[in-house]
């Protein structure tokens, strides 16, 4: 059993004891899964004598957990009267401009708890004029609620699973209510006789939560054992794929450390959030990182000392695709059939494939360009310039001096120009010079400038503080607001 500490829309702490979530059905398919795999090495070893015996041992030494308190520190948090705003001061004093929202008075009450509200589930094929019917309520009133909002329409196109809560006084309708989305719901209630309706926003929740691991087999399953959800794993997947060549570089006894968000509506989980600070360590190597907004907007995962862990380039402007034909400056070239150097990299792919951008920066060409077919030229910076050729066409909106994002679709593989088939020649150039796509060391993005410098270093440690140790007060002081 662990326990939770939540920080309440008044700010008050409150504990909640918690059974890590499904816990059991993944310990039964563990057992399962060991089960075979201990056959299938027996039968391995009876018939074939040759079976290498496997590891069975799957079980992570992880405890999914936010915070693990003594009975006794937790009787005195329970107990402690801290009012909101001592609590407010307390904080704003140990981590200045952390919480910047006021108390609230009152939360909506959109779970339909309260006496008198009933929920209708709609199902497949149900409409609102059968609800209505089936609950013997007017239909007048169904048409005065959808005409009462410019959003009270939404009501004619439910969705199976969806929520519809009412509230009826001597078998009259008296209000309806609905979500629109995550944050709001349509509240239509019937005052003199008329209907009215307004949008109510339900405030989200941001809580922090913490979870290790230790890799046995893969990071995936781990990241598993340890409660994250598959986005977080990705997430960390691609906060160290920059470094980490998870193929070949993952050894047994590997671990992690995360901090991320979790997204709470009335107390209910609603949403994962973002991871915030990580640690992995890798043969023996920690790396530590934190997710930072600068000031442009941009979003990155930077080091303890503010270094950037992305690199300005990725290595392949294609998610799927092999190599057809290498960086040669000898090569014979297929359609001219004489010695022609192939400045840049081919990748046969699917007419149609979305090519992306490597790195950011600004569309310097884009067009015809001869044997290269439909082309665009990236520009990144003084130093770098990018070439994708042979499209089958561009990506709509894209033209000369837009700005792109590295990872951006800028247009789609073809074979235009002197192509005997579908690929994508893609060239990398550094102060003008081509250089070998595959094997070019690549420069980091930006790191933090010396702007920034202060902000991050406020926000890094206290980030850090939370992985090394998380304790109720520190995760007490986030704001997502500040951290996004
Ligand atoms: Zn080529």
């Amino acid at each position: 059993m662990a326990y939770r500490v939540y920080i309440k829309n008044d700010y008050r702490p409150e504990i909640v004891r918690f059974r890590p979530e499904s816990r059991r059905w993944r310990i039964a398919f563990r057992t399962m899964l060991i089960s075979f795999l201990l056959l299938s090495t027996v039968t391995g070893f009876i018939f074939f004598e040759s079976g290498e015996p496997e590891s069975n041992n799957t079980q992570a030494a992880v405890t999914p957990f936010t915070v693990t308190i003594t009975p006794d520190a937790m009787q005195e948090a329970a107990t402690r009267e801290q009012p909101a705003l001592q609590f407010m001061e307390n904080i704003t004093t140990t981590f200045p401009g952390a919480i910047t929202r006021s108390p609230r008075e009152e939360v909506m009450e959109t779970a339909p708890d309260r006496p008198g509200w009933t929920d209708v589930k709609i199902k497949r094929g149900d409409n609102m004029a059968q609800v209505f019917n089936r609950h013997g309520l007017s239909p007048r009133d169904l048409h005065e609620i959808l005409n009462s909002h410019e959003l009270a329409p939404a009501l004619k196109h439910l969705r199976p699973g969806q929520v519809i809560s009412l509230r009826t006084k001597g078998g009259d309708l008296h209000a309806l209510k609905f979500d629109l989305d995550l944050t709001r719901t349509l509240l239509a209630t019937k005052q003199a006789g008329v209907f009215t309706s307004e949008v109510v926003i339900a405030e989200l929740e941001t809580r922090l939560e913490q979870a290790q691991g230790v890799i046995n087999d893969s990071l995936y399953l781990a990241g598993q054992d340890a409660g994250l959800s598959d986005k977080l794993i990705m997430q960390l997947i691609d906060i160290y794929g920059w470094d980490i060549d998870y193929r070949l570089d993952i050894r047994k006894g590997d671990s992690f450390r995360v901090i991320y968000e979790e997204i709470f509506k009335n107390r209910e989980k609603v949403a994962t959030g973002n991871i915030l600070a990580a640690e992995f360590s890798n043969r023996g190597r920690s790396i530590r990182s934190v997710r930072f907004a600068r000031a442009d907007g941009q979003v990155d995962y930077f080091t303890d000392n503010g270094a950037n862990m992305r690199k300005a380039f990725i290595r392949n402007p294609l998610d799927f695709g092999r190599i057809s034909s290498h960086f040669n400056l000898k090569r014979k070239h297929p359609v001219l059939n004489r010695i022609r150097a192939h400045k840049g990299v081919d990748y046969a792919a699917a007419t149609g494939t979305p090519i992306k951008a490597t790195g950011d920066g600004k569309v310097q060409f884009i067009g015809n360009k001869g044997g290269y077919g439909k082309t665009i030229i990236v520009k990144h910076g003084e130093k770098y310039s990018t070439l994708y050729a042979h499209m089958s066409r561009f990506r709509k909106g894209m033209k000369r001096g837009k700005p792109v994002k590295q990872g951006q679709v800028i247009g789609y593989v073809g074979k235009s120009g002197l192509a005997t088939g579908p690929h994508l020649h893609y060239e990398f150039r550094m102060n003008g010079v081509h250089r070998n796509p595959v094997t070019v060391s690549l420069p980091q993005a930006d790191s933090i400038s010396v702007a920034e410098t202060d902000e991050f270093r406020i926000h890094s440690s206290y980030l850090l503080a939370l992985l090394d140790a998380p304790d109720a007060e520190l995760l007490a002081q986030y704001d997502p607001k500040t951290s996004l």
